[in-house]
């Protein structure tokens, strides 16, 4: 395993007091002036204006009436794309004040993996808590080294088996199963008790994605698609392209083909009822907009912080021609600004509909100007951009997701006997996102870390990516 930075450090505990914070109840939208909150072992012990401080070592910050808000999670990302990720990942996100990832696909051993969340738990290594989903199952060869394939309803049904008796938090769905294979394979997570999440197959339409009882769909793009007349039709074509295996060129043409479909097909009475539907079946959507940034060439600039902070091999990576920007076709590029405009006009409709959102960004070294901590932000920002409030988009980053996953000890709020995951800010985040940029402290499972520290962080980082 890599080796982590603050790894070392001594896990000795003393209490934590934060004092004089505002606190943000994010789901109701209001601020608790005057207040104080107690930390002890990774858990907060007492929240109020008065606290009864039991005797014993203690760490007290004054926070001047800054205002917290709950850790934020980032709902898809992949720290485990390089050997080396996460020593970076994991300082980037608690900086940028996400204390919570959901890792949606790995290329390393999941033993390794699960290591790692055990030492972070242990507070043995210093990052975000870890929710380990990427248990991908794809089609044969697989989109990505490593997938778990199903070509059968009966290979499905036994590679469920083997990711239940692993450990994962879920079943993730891939892009190219087939459809009896997708069915038998939320059949199978059903029977395990295993959640199903992750793409709805391209071979598969979203009515059957609720119909067979998928509960987290990862990105966008379906759901403007379900929106179009056409989309039976385009999963109809797709299929029948894979069941007489015709060539790679001719499948991926099938897809690039849809953006332009959709666009003029969209329809907004079909959108409404697709989106009833999502909400009746409490699907939920990670819907990574962020992601669009790459393919429309909204990359920062080479000397930008956040691009100093990533290993230059990283960087190296990115600048060279992608396979992903090479098999869009140049009609698919000029179509991107109308996509885009599109997918976020339906994703405000789903948002006003009730469609439940898990704010994320897939972040990982594999996507280039994808960035771990800093996309989740830009994410945030963008759903703003769509018509959200900020108490809505943040809403979806800390509230949502602690919920969806069944946390037993986190629930998006600033309690008693919740994890101490939280963010304290210089301004009022339901105001303005902006705040974010820029923590005046974090707390990661109990552990504060001031300015002076996430400072010291970020030059670490530069130091390390230079
Ligand atoms: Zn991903």
């Amino acid at each position: 395993m890599a080796t982590l930075p603050f790894g070392s450090q001594a896990t000795a505990q003393s209490m934590v007091l934060l004092e004089d914070v505002a606190i943000v109840d994010v789901e109701a939208g209001t601020v608790t002036p005057g207040q104080s909150v107690l930390i002890e072992d990774g858990m907060i012990l007492q929240v109020g204006a008065d606290l009864t401080i039991p005797t014993g070592p203690l760490e007290t910050f004054d926070s001047d009436a800054g205002y917290l808000i709950p850790g934020l999670w980032d709902s898809h990302v992949h720290i485990f794309s390089s050997p080396a990720e996460p020593a970076t990942a994991l300082p980037l996100y608690l900086i940028n004040g996400v204390t919570g990832i959901r890792d949606m696909g790995a290329l390393w051993p999941f033993e390794d993996q699960q290591a790692l969340q055990t030492q972070i738990e242990a507070r043995e290594v210093l990052g975000p808590r870890i929710v380990l989903s990427g248990a991908w199952v794809d089609g044969s060869p697989g989109s990505w080294p490593g997938m778990f394939l199903a070509d059968t309803p009966g290979q499905a049904a036994e590679v469920v088996g083997q990711i239940a008796s692993e450990g994962w938090d879920a079943v993730k769905a891939y892009s190219m199963l087939s459809e009896p294979t997708y069915r038998s394979l939320a059949e199978a997570a059903a029977e395990a008790g295993l959640p199903l999440v992750g793409h709805i197959p391209e071979q598969v339409t979203l009515a059957t994605a609720i119909e067979v009882g998928q509960a987290g769909m990862e990105h966008f793009g379906r759901i403007p698609m379900a929106c179009s007349t056409r989309e039976a039709e385009m999963v109809e074509a797709l299929s029948e392209a894979m069941a007489r295996n015709a060539d790679l060129d001719e499948v991926f043409g099938l897809m690039a083909d849809r953006n332009g479909i959709i666009l003029s097909s969209w329809d907004e009475a079909l959108c409404e009822s697709v989106l009833a539907d999502m909400v009746d079946a409490a699907l939920h959507v990670s819907p990574t907009l962020v992601v669009a940034d790459f393919y429309i060439g909204n990359w920062p600039a080479p000397d930008a912080p956040r691009m100093r902070m990533i290993p230059a091999e990283v960087r190296e990576a990115w600048g060279r021609p992608d396979f992903r920007l090479e098999a869009v076709a140049d009609e698919v590029l000029e179509l991107a600004e109308a996509t885009i405009a599109l997918d976020r006009q339906t994703f405000a409709m789903a948002h006003a509909a009730g469609v439940p959102i898990l704010a994320a960004s897939d972040a990982s070294f594999a996507n280039p100007y994808l960035f771990h901590g800093f996309s989740l932000l830009d994410e945030l920002d963008i759903y703003v951009d769509a018509g959200l409030t900020p108490q809505e988009a943040l809403y979806t980053a800390t509230v949502a997701p602690p919920r969806f996953f069944g946390l037993p000890d986190q629930d998006g709020t600033i309690t008693q006997g919740q994890r101490a995951d939280m963010v304290l800010l210089e301004a009022n985040p339901l105001a303005d996102l902006a705040t974010l940029r820029r923590p005046m402290a974090v707390v990661a499972n109990g552990r504060l870390l001031d300015r002076v520290t996430l400072d010291a962080m970020e030059a670490d980082l530069i130091a390390r990516g230079e």
